[in-house]
């Protein structure tokens, strides 16, 4: 039974730090992991037939009448120790360069899970040296003087936790960067770093609309899916405006329409550009349908997603026409 106690809190420790590595790694602000425990059910139900064995093999000698009801008991113990696990409040340590007896700091209510290591992580680094490139980032920084802080918050639901987890990059050893990370019972959610990802942009969009397709990528990075179309439809408009001769413009009547400057737009690619390719046209009016439905969930994050690669490949192909060769035949 100890061996599976010790598996147990190794396996959710294990759980735990590479939920963390994910959670950095892969997530953007306000975007989750939840800490997985299926392995803990499959380590459970090990040793509880272990010890049905083992029973089994004692006979009569033991105090429980049969191994079954000793099994049932076993289980119920060790469920009753994993929730207790999940319920305590965790600890963290940093790897590398905590000052000499640095604890983390702890509200004495933890129970079971030992101080776990923050793992390195490899992320992007945005100081002059690295310029946005992804670098390995050990946890802890050169000359940490205070222990990690962790605010534990006590109320009757699930562990309610806030994290400021301090990494340094590798190759710059420069200013660190500090993660801020909310814990509420299994969920890791990331609500803050000190300094923001560096976005960067395709080469093949247009320098006149760098400015608007960078925020267009935070803000569906950040899940605000409705700002994130707002600002890709504007990539998009404005690009009609900037390539579409003004007199054609004019010669509308009132404020032309996304489809009237789509069509003017349209007469301004080269003649030979295929209408398979993807079209602006009908990516604004995508775009148009995610703003007027108001809504932000998982179905516009994931139309937005397609409309954005529709959108990159528009400005690819009208960026390799450009390039093409002219070559007589
Ligand atoms: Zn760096």
């Amino acid at each position: 039974m100890a061996r599976t106690e010790t598996q147990l809190v190794e396996f959710l420790s294990r759980n735990i730090i590479a939920g963390l590595k994910e959670l950095l790694e892969t997530k953007h602000l306000y975007q989750s992991v939840t800490i997985p425990t299926q392995d803990l059910d499959e380590i459970i139900r090990t040793g509880v037939e272990e010890h049905k064995k083992e029973v089994r093999l004692a006979g009569p000698t033991t105090n429980y009448s049969n191994p079954e009801e000793a099994g049932q008991t076993l289980s119920e113990l060790l469920h009753k120790n994993v929730t207790r696990l999940l319920a305590s409040h965790w600890d963290f340590d940093s790897e590398t360069n905590s000052y000499p007896g640095a604890r983390p700091v702890s509200t004495g209510y933890n129970q079971g899970l030992p101080p776990l290591q923050m793992p390195s992580v490899r992320v992007s680094c945005d100081n002059a040296l690295c310029k946005g490139s992804a670098q390995p980032h050990n946890s802890g920084y050169i000359g940490l003087r205070e222990g990690l802080g962790v605010y534990s918050v006590d109320n009757n639901g699930p562990a309610l936790q806030i994290f400021s987890f301090p990494f340094q990059c590798q190759n710059c050893k420069g200013e660190p960067l500090i993660f801020l990370v909310k814990r509420d019972g299994q969920k890791l959610t990331l609500v803050g770093r000190s300094r923001i990802t560096e976005v960067s942009v395709p080469h093949f969009i247009p320098d006149a609309q760098q400015k608007f397709y960078r925020n267009a990528i935070i803000a569906d990075q950040t899940s605000f899916t409705l700002a994130a179309a707002l600002y890709l439809r504007t990539v998009v408009e404005q690009h009609f405006y900037q390539t579409v001769p003004a007199a054609e413009i004019q010669s509308i009547r009132g404020i032309p329409t996304g489809d009237e400057l789509a069509d003017l737009y349209a007469k301004t690619l080269p003649k030979n550009f295929p209408e398979s390719f993807p079209s602006l046209k009908k990516a604004y009016s995508d775009l148009s349908a995610i703003v007027h439905s108001g809504k932000e969930n998982d179905q516009s994050k994931k139309s937005f997603t397609l409309i954005r690669a529709a959108v990159d490949g528009h400005f690819k192909a009208v960026q390799l026409f450009k390039e093409m060769p002219t070559y007589p035949s």
